[in-house]
């Protein structure tokens, strides 16, 4: 069984290659992200409290955050291994989910990040907005409070995932074919 967190800062190309890579490897994709906009979409409990931070851009509260992930793990008790896509993405969540996974006698793989420039990615989500229809895609003050939110709080998982020898990183820029042959590579030989 391996569990892999996609790491990296929005606009890196997480979602993208989780697509390629669960069918590749037979994983269980779980995006928090995804997760949290489906339940905007049927306007639930917990989309609506989750939208008041996504729309500007904050992260939603731990609690929330790793009941929720905690409970759609519950939900796939016959999984071959996970795909966790934008989450941990604070420290408190990356000690949640290393405690969590010890109860089942499991633990995180690897971590991988998917590196590349602000500048080049704040562009591209611009870009995204204009057709995701994502409110946080849209506005460049959103997004710059993003990647605020990411160097304050998700950026310590680097040394976090490091110290346990776990923390590896593939050049994020370039062809989706080859970014997926570059994560291949770190997690074939895992
Ligand atoms: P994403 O689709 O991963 O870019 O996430 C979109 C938004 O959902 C983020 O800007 C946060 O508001 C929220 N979100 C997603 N994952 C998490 C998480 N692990 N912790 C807190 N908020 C999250």
């Amino acid at each position: 069984m391996i569990n892999i967190v996609l790491f990296g800062k929005p606009g890196a190309g997480k979602g993208t290659q989780a697509e390629f890579l669960k069918e590749k490897y037979n994983l269980t994709h779980l995006s928090t992200g995804d997760i949290f906009r489906f339940n905007i979409k049927n306007d639930t409990d917990l989309g609506r409290l989750a939208k008041t931070y996504m729309d500007k851009g904050d992260l939603v509260p731990d609690e929330v955050t790793i009941q929720m992930l905690q409970s759609e793990v519950d939900k796939n008790p016959d999984s071959a291994g996970f795909l966790f896509d934008g989450f941990p993405r604070t420290i408190s969540q990356a000690q949640a989910l290393d405690a969590f996974l010890a109860s089942k006698n499991q633990e995180i793989t690897a971590t991988i990040a998917l590196d590349a420039d602000d500048e080049i990615l704040v562009e591209r989500l611009l870009e995204r907005g204009k057709t995701s229809g994502r409110a946080d895609d849209q506005d460049e003050e959103k997004i710059r409070n993003r990647y605020q939110e990411y160097n304050e709080k998700t950026a310590p998982l680097i040394d976090y995932y490091n110290q346990q020898g776990k923390f590896y990183s593939v050049n994020g820029i370039g062809a989706i074919i080859e970014i997926t042959e570059r994560l291949s590579q770190v997690i074939e030989s895992l």
